[in-house]
């Protein structure tokens, strides 16, 4: 349901390239979790970027549910971020004009009940499930840090995505709140047979995937 074919990313800057990837190839089911590690610079968040239809890679396919995703304009890319991928990034990304709630809503402008109640009361529930039932109103500069990840992990969930690609969700959240976040991450991947593809440093998170992969000098292994 989701499979990258001899992805390829080349990096150029002054008269210097870098080959970020190399031939990588990568075919994950419904319901899996994949994790992924390798040391700093090896290419993992160059993968995911290009996984989620954020860089262009040099060369190579992505399909989504058999769409392909840098086969598509710009709007038909934006179309398949916003309503079968989840990024979870390891900076939060608000939007900080917008409330919690409003961040969490934002993807659903490109669900067919946009801004609806439904889509409300479902925002409501992640960001509970989240424990930021009483920042539902709070702006992202009122919230910790950790605060701010846990609602982009909402943002990340709210249209039910069949692909979530994580960057190190969990980095600098404590033990508890890292535990809760890999529970509603595990427990949506179930209850929707999403796929999860989560780069990450925790080797106690990487034993609880399905597979672990590891980047080594763009390739993966
Ligand atoms: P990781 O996420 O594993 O740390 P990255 O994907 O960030 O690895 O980087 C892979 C390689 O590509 C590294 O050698 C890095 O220096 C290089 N790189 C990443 N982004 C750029 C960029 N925008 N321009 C040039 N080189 C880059
Ligand atoms: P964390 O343990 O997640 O890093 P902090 O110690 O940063 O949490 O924050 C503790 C509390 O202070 C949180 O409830 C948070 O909402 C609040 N807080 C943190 N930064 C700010 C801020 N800039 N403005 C208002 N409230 C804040």
């Amino acid at each position: 349901m989701f499979t990258v074919k001899e992805l390829q990313k080349i990096y150029h800057f002054g008269t210097e390239s870098i080959e970020a990837l190399q031939n990588v190839n990568l075919s994950v089911k419904r319901g899996e979790f994949v994790a992924i590690i390798g040391h700093s610079g090896s290419g993992k968040s160059t993968l995911l970027s290009v996984m989620g239809g954020l860089m262009r890679p040099t060369g190579g396919v992505v399909l989504i549910e058999d769409e392909d995703l840098w086969a598509k304009n710009d709007r038909g890319r934006a179309r398949i971020r916003n309503t079968k991928v989840g990024f979870i990034f390891q900076f939060a990304s608000l939007i900080p004009t917008l409330t919690c709630l409003g961040n969490v809503m934002l993807p659903c402008l490109f669900n067919p009940k946009g801004l609806q109640w439904a889509n409300q009361e479902k925002a409501q529930q992640l960001l509970q499930q989240v424990g930021l039932a009483d920042k539902l109103h709070a702006y992202p500069n009122e919230l910790s840090g950790g605060q701010q990840r846990r609602v982009a992990i909402a943002r990340a969930l709210i249209n039910n995505p069949i692909v979530i690609l994580a960057d190190e969700p969990t980095g600098d959240l404590d033990e508890e709140t890292e535990a809760e976040i890999m529970k509603l991450l595990l427990t949506n991947l179930r209850q929707h047979q999403a796929t999860l593809i989560m780069v990450t440093h925790n080797l106690d998170i990487a034993q609880r995937a399905d597979r672990v992969l590891q980047m080594k000098k763009g390739r993966l292994q």
